[in-house]
């Protein structure tokens, strides 16, 4: 896959002091910084829409939304392309489709990762697919399901990852598209979680060792 890792935030930027920016009150003292404005998302995510139009322009294409964290990133993605598919002169017909994928407890990935409601992706066969994904950490869990929907025999797979971590050992399974490369520290909001809170944030922000506390299972 080609080498394109975004906007590189590095491991000595501090992040923005929340009290900069608005946020949710139920969340005061949970979370560290902010990593990535909201704006700074919508703003990447309008040129990530081009780039994929220039990709893949002339396919209509199925995009394939990575439940639960990629809902945020793929709703605002499908909109950018919807909006450059009235205003230029290329067009994209998508549809969209909904996998769920479940393999943290906690801030720690655990070993078996689910598909759940995967059931029948046999509709691929023959189309080009664009998986959209909210973080890749390691990569595994976007090479499992590679491989998962490389069996139903796509006749192209192009994934788009919103942020990609910066790890050691990360496997070969790189985004095509990819907004930001970011620190490897456990990030929340933009429809990340953890343990199901921080969806409810706009920025992407570092959750605190009190955080991670509070709302532990
Ligand atoms: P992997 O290490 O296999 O790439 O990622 C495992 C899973 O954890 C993926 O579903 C990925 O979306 C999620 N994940 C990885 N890092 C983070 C993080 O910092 N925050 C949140 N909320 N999810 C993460």
């Amino acid at each position: 896959r080609r080498r394109n890792e975004g906007i590189v935030i590095n491991d000595e930027w501090p992040g923005y002091s929340l009290d900069l920016f608005s946020y949710p009150a139920h969340y005061s003292g949970d979370l560290d910084c902010v990593i990535v404005p909201h704006g700074v998302i919508m703003d990447r995510t309008e040129r990530l829409a081009r780039n994929i139009m220039d990709d893949l322009g002339d396919h209509d294409i199925v995009v394939l939304c990575v439940l639960k964290g990629g809902y945020q990133f793929c709703a605002d993605l499908v909109d950018r392309i919807k909006v450059l598919s009235c205003n230029s002169n290329q067009t994209i017909p998508m549809r969209v489709h909904f996998i769920r994928l479940k393999s943290y407890l906690n801030d720690q990935s655990t070993e078996d990762l689910h598909i759940v409601g995967a059931d029948d992706l046999s509709f691929l066969a023959g189309k080009n697919v664009l998986i959209v994904e909210g973080i890749v950490g390691t990569g595994k869990t976007m090479e499992t399901l590679l491989k998962h929907v490389e069996a139903f025999r796509p006749k192209m797979i192009k994934v788009a990852g919103l942020l990609v971590k910066r790890v050691q050992n990360r496997s070969t399974c790189v985004p095509d598209f990819v907004g930001f490369e970011i620190p490897n520290r456990f990030v929340v909001g933009y429809a990340l979680d953890y343990n199901e809170y921080f969806r409810d944030l706009n920025h992407i922000c570092v959750i605190s060792e009190s955080g991670k506390k509070k709302y532990k299972i």
